[in-house]
Order: C-alpha cells, then structure tokens, then sequence
C-alpha cells in the first residue's frame, strides 16, 4: 500500500471511531446509572400454542421476532458498542418469550418506530410488540393489544433554565417536540393547537433539540422523560401533572387472540410470581420511582 493509502486509512479508522465514541445522531445522553442485575426468567418448556399462527411460525424459526424502541432510557435502549438492548420493556419480551416456550437469550430485537408500529404488526415483520405502546380504541382497529403492564401519562420535558413551562397550557407559542404517530403528538396537535409542534421519528432526537435550544419543550409519556432527566440532571427536568392516562400493551397482530390471552396469562404469572417487580426494579425502578403495582389486565373478548 503506498504511504498516502495507509493514511487514509488510518483517517478513515480514526473517523470511524470518533463516530462510535460520538453515537449516532439522536443517541441520549449517557450519563446516569447503568443498568441492575437482571432477574432470569424460567422457560415454560411443555408450552404450545397450535391455534396461534405467530407462535407457530416463530417455533418454526426457533426464536422470536419482537419490536422495541431503541433510544429511550431504563425502557428499551440498544447499547451502540454491542448491539444489545436493555430496559424494562425489554425485560417484559424477555419474560414473555419464556412463558412462550423459548428461551428468551435467543429472542432477536427490532427497533421499529412509533409511527411504523401498526404496518410491522400487520406485515409480520415482527411476532409482537413492546415498546411504550398506549392501548387505545383506534389503535385496536388495527392490532390486538395484551396487557396493560404499566400505566404511563403524557408530561413534558424542559432545560432545567426553563421557569415558564409548567403544563400543557403554557405552551401557546413555543416549539414543542414530539413523534410522529404518537398519542402525545395527537393529544398537542388537537387540544393545545397554539402550541408549534415539531415532530420527529424518536424522542432522542427531540431531546437533541432541546438541549441545542432548537425547541422549548419535548412532550411524551412520563416514564420516558424520567429517563432522558435522570440520564441527564443538570440539564433537563420534567414538570408539571401528567395530563393523560397511557396505558402500556403488548401489541400482537390483530387476527392473533390466541397470542393476544396467552400474553395475558404470562403476563398475570409473572406478576403474581415476582418477576414484572424484579423486572422493573432492575430497569425503570433505577430512574428513581419505586414500583408501582401494574395496572389490571384487559382482557377484552375477540373482536
Ligand atoms: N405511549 C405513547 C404512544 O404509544 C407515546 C410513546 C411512544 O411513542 O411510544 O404513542
């Protein structure tokens, strides 16, 4: 190699590097506590589920397929250097994947974004979805949902500068983030119409934004902003009431009520047999919240 090719090469090394070391655009700041000791979930190895079409494909390949999120803290968040994710939903597809009869070492993760949540379920790009997903009426025209597992509320983020920002109604005329295809975004867009709504594909970015001052104020659930504060405290606060009611489920193709009741009964035994408390005290608990008792499971009939 001559010399000026070996200093490309070391350039295009030292780029590369600077670039990990920087994240990717919108990764979320990295300080904060890392993650606990994660509980071990034990496999229900006799369980079948023969009238469930995604379980029956998912046995077939050997492993489960799930959609998460990527880049929200103590949730769902993919450490850049390895590739692995950590967070309490996570955990909640992990201990699912064992009561479903696989191990949940192999389960195989898929950052889909909010807005693409619906399409992914319907295409079978994945078997089900966990990630800070609010069940709602709309939303179930399209998908199934087990669950609730945890009940979040939509509250705001701001610099810790901010003395102005208290609620919802404080937002007439300043830039506000959210994403796409979110009930936060759908909630400011139609009951706070003066607010000047920025959206983009994930809260990272939001977040990005707001500690460059491009807008005032990143809106989503509060378990979320929990995290992005706790990650960064001398930066960012969240205020004020949580101004909805978000419950969380496991999203799952709408056709699949078998899948939909067996997420349900996994979903009851974990709870009942410690492991969602383990789960959240290892994860979301570190952001400083002491574990909630889950909300009750919504077992809705067939549609
Ligand atoms: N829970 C809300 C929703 O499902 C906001 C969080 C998210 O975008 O995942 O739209």
């Amino acid at each position: 190699m001559t010399r000026a090719g070996r200093v490309c090469v070391v350039l295009a090394l030292l780029l590369a590097s600077a670039a990990a070391a920087c994240g990717r655009a919108g990764s979320p700041p990295t300080r904060g506590p890392a993650t606990g000791r994660l509980p071990v979930y034990q496999v229900d190895k006799g369980f079948r589920l023969p009238a469930s079409p995604t379980w029956r494909r998912a046995e077939r390949r050997g492993h489960l397929v799930v959609g998460v999120k990527e880049d929200q803290p103590y949730l769902g968040e993919k450490d850049p250097a390895t590739g692995a994710y950590a967070g309490f939903d996570i955990e909640i597809a992990r201990m699912m994947a064992a009561s479903l009869g696989f191990d949940p070492t192999t389960t195989r993760f898929v950052t889909i974004a909010s807005a693409n949540r619906e399409t992914a379920l319907q295409n079978g790009q994945i078997d089900f979805y966990v990630g800070t997903y609010t069940i709602n009426d709309l939303r179930k025209k399209l998908v199934g949902f087990a669950g609730p597992y945890y009940l979040a509320g939509q509250s705001l983020l701001v610099r810790r500068d901010e003395d102005d920002i208290h609620g919802p109604q404080d937002l007439d005329g300043r830039r506000v983030c959210s994403v796409a295809g979110s009930t936060p975004y759908q909630r400011i867009r139609d009951a706070y119409p003066k607010a000047v709504l920025v959206a983009y594909d994930s809260y990272s970015v939001c977040v990005d934004n707001l500690l460059t001052y491009q807008v005032d104020a990143v809106t989503t659930d509060d378990a979320i902003l929990i995290g992005y504060a706790a990650k960064a405290p001398d930066e960012l606060k969240v205020v004020g009431r949580p101004f909805s009611k978000e419950p969380y489920g496991i999203g799952v193709p709408r056709a699949d009520d078998a899948l939909r009741f067996a997420l349900d009964d996994a979903l009851a035994a974990r709870e009942k047999n410690g492991d969602w408390k383990r789960a959240y005290e290892a994860t979301l608990g570190l952001s400083g919240v002491p574990a909630p008792t889950p909300p009750p499971i919504d077992r809705y009939p067939a549609p």
